[in-house]
């Protein structure tokens, strides 16, 4: 099958301690594990897309602006991919397999032309890394679901600052969008 990976808001403002809507730890401790499944996919030929929350300034239509602090705003240090991914990123940017996009919504695929991109490739099967495991992870698992991809997450290369989020919802990927939840230590050689 087909597969792509959807790399999901691993931001300094998501992850690092002072990070304006940060997961803190349980983020910080997906690095390594975000970074390898990266580099595995990235070197396979898989379709690997950066999928990155962008917010402008004073967006006072935008219906996060009552939910959240700012965060991830353009041009900001806060936008950036965090520790060692960024530089996975910089290093495999010019490859034909890697696509780094803007969302303004917790999916992946609201307002966006990700589906145009898999469907263009014959893409299947999603495979999805990053944060919030019960926010913008959801959201793209539920667009994936209703659009007809198979879905795969990767429970130690997901977190949320909601711990109680994070297990209900690996319960409703599996149970309810029919995903396959696994380690992705499990797929080391
Ligand atoms: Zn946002």
């Amino acid at each position: 099958m087909t597969k792509a990976l959807l790399n999901i808001d691993y931001t300094y403002d998501f992850v690092a301690d002072d990070g304006a809507l940060t997961c803190g730890k349980p983020g910080q401790a997906l690095e390594a594990n975000i970074v390898a499944v990266t580099e595995k996919f990235v070197k396979e030929g898989a379709y690997t897309v950066f999928a990155v929350d962008v917010h402008d300034h004073d967006d006072s239509f935008h219906p996060e602006t009552k939910l959240f602090p700012p965060h991830n705003i353009r041009g900001t240090k806060g936008r950036d991919l965090y520790g060692r991914l960024m530089e996975t990123y910089q290093k495999n940017q010019d490859q034909e397999n890697v696509y780094y996009m803007d969302k303004t919504r917790y999916s992946a695929f609201a307002g966006t032309d990700l589906e145009i991109k898999l469907r263009e490739r014959h893409i299947q099967e999603v495979h999805l890394v990053g944060v919030c495991t019960d926010i913008c992870i959801l959201h793209t698992a539920i667009d994936a679901y209703n659009k007809g991809f198979q879905i795969v997450v990767y429970r130690d290369a997901v977190a949320s600052f909601s711990q109680a989020g994070h297990e209900w919802a690996l319960g409703h990927f599996e149970q309810t969008l029919g995903a396959t939840v696994k380690e992705f230590g499990g797929d080391q050689p």
